[in-house]
């Protein structure tokens, strides 16, 4: 099977409309439907009209963001979180994505045990849903104000001090953790414990110009994604590749054009592979 699926984000410009029309024709077999794309959508009409379209509907970006400075910001993130859930749940996606959050000035450690709470405390709800929640460790850039979580060790820790809930697992994004000399044994480890529920694609660039929006296509950079899905694919992880690019470059381009880049570089990846 065509394990390949896009972010809504990686062309941005587009609507859940057009990715319908257009992803299809790419050989695009997954979506992960990003929050401002579903706005102003009926959740139940776009999910018909993505499996119509012949996409399944891989999951849905984003949550988190759970640390806060006051108890009232902390109870308006697990209240947005909420809402998230009832969104993916009438989406009818698998799983919600979080990024976890971090508040510029406050210690890490405060920050991770208030995204450990806000992950308990939204858990009840995902489960009754029958939706898995994926927490996403973000490069370390990000520790000031998007992630307090920057490698699948810290996740782990994370969910095995939860109790290794079945509903809590792991996004794995290469742009985030391929640099970490443990990422072998992490994604083993994850693997055996049945919590690695996404894998996220795109590739690092050299220089990087912009922190969050210059990500390149795979291969522009030196990312060993090939490596690195070798590893995913000797666990039981069977699911889609993610093709997640934020990028200001490939957004101002003609986005049919861009699609089709995208889809040759996923086959010059892994055609050679299941
Ligand atoms: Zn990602």
């Amino acid at each position: 099977m065509n394990r390949l699926c896009l972010h809504t984000m990686t062309t941005k410009p587009w609507s859940l409309e057009d990715c319908a029309r257009h992803y299809p024709k790419a050989g695009v077999t997954g979506i992960t439907v990003w929050r401002q794309h579903l706005n102003g959508h009926d959740p139940k009409k776009a999910q018909t009209m993505l499996q119509d379209a012949g996409l399944e509907i891989v999951s849905y970006c984003r949550g988190g963001f759970f640390p806060a400075k006051t108890a009232t910001g902390l109870q308006e993130a697990i209240d947005d979180n909420l809402r998230v859930i009832e969104e993916a749940h009438a989406l009818g996606a698998p799983l919600i994505v979080l990024v976890c959050g971090a508040v510029p000035g406050q210690d890490l450690a405060t920050s991770r045990q208030q995204i450990a709470d806000g992950i308990d405390a939204i858990l009840p709800s995902a489960q009754q849903a029958n939706i898995k929640l994926a927490i996403e460790p973000l490069h370390p850039m990000y520790a000031d104000d998007r992630s307090a979580i920057s490698t699948m060790q810290q996740a782990n820790q994370l969910i095995d001090s939860l109790g290794s809930p079945s509903h809590l697992g792991i996004a794995l994004d290469v742009y985030h953790v391929w640099w970490d000399d443990a990422l072998e044994s992490q994604i083993i480890l994850t693997g055996n414990k049945d919590r690695l529920f996404a894998f996220h694609i795109c590739d690092w660039k050299t220089p990087t110009t912009d922190l969050l929006n210059d990500r390149g296509l795979m291969g522009e950079g030196c990312i060993p994604i090939r490596q690195i899905s070798d590893w995913v694919d000797a666990t039981s992880f069977t699911g889609h590749r993610e093709v997640e690019i934020f990028s200001h470059r490939y957004w101002a381009e003609d986005q049919n054009v861009y699609l089709n880049q995208i889809a040759a570089s996923y086959h010059k990846l892994y055609d050679n592979s299941l």
